[in-house]
């Protein structure tokens, strides 16, 4: 899981350095396809439940879900989120990072820290003994007590030899429930947070989910494995300390 975490790794610290006014998000998907062919992976999402592309590529108030297009171009202000998955060798990883094009309000900025930090407090919550609920209630009280709002409707999960596996993992929750975490066990991690009200709609595309009240959204992740010693992220390289993102 870790190779295949690499990988993802690799494709989206390229892809972040792309993030720039006039690219489009086709530029993006185009980029993606090729380095994850070099790399030797297969990517995880494209042809999943029948989704298009290989990156999920999603604009401001755009939660996940949004698909690359050449007439979408980025535009300064901007915040891009990119999810991304490959499978390796029979093993999936999986991660998602937001990143703003030029210069961006500070109440966008705000959203992007919160965000990021939430998954940085869930991550620290990955250790042996502690609920699979301890998880989610990092990120919630984070987050609301910046005065965002979590997601409801899509959720974290397990991931190993399919990209959703069990447990789902929800942002929310009351700490001290569910399975207790357990070295070997592996988490996709990933906070959505709204800058307005919590709800989304998805659009006639089938895929798309935005803010109901069209309010910006941030989406940061890892894949984090359990072990004796702690929370091992995967999905980027073990030698890199400091903030997850
Ligand atoms: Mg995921």
């Amino acid at each position: 899981m870790y190779r295949a975490g690499q990988v993802v790794w690799q494709v989206l610290a390229a892809l972040k350095e792309k993030v720039q006014p006039g690219v489009s998000t086709m530029d993006l998907e185009v980029f993606a396809a090729g380095r994850t062919a070099e790399l030797g992976a297969r990517p995880a999402f494209k042809g999943y439940l029948g989704f298009p592309c290989v990156l999920c590529t999603s604009i401001n108030e755009e939660v996940v879900h949004g698909i690359p297009s050449a007439a979408r171009k980025i535009r300064e202000g901007d915040i891009v989120s990119i999810d991304f998955g490959v499978e390796l060798g029979g093993y999936y990883g999986d991660a998602a990072v937001t990143v703003p094009a030029g210069k961006v309000a500070p109440e966008t900025e705000s959203l992007l820290q919160v965000t990021r930090e939430s998954l940085d407090r869930a991550i620290d919550k990955v250790r042996p003994g502690n609920r699979l609920s301890d998880v989610s209630h990092a990120v919630e009280s984070w987050v609301v007590q910046h005065g965002f709002t979590v997601v409801r409707e899509f959720v974290g999960h397990g991931i190993g030899t399919r990209m959703h596996e069990e447990p789902q993992l929800p942002n929310y929750g009351e700490p001290g429930r569910g399975p207790r975490l357990q070295p070997g066990m592996v988490l996709a991690i990933e906070p959505m947070v709204n800058a307005g009200a919590a709800g989304v709609v998805v659009l006639g595309d089938k895929w798309t989910a935005v803010t109901a009240d069209r309010s910006r959204s941030a989406h940061f992740e890892h894949t984090v494995a359990v072990t004796e010693n702690g929370p091992w992220i995967l999905t980027r390289p073990r030698e890199m300390a400091g903030p997850s993102w």
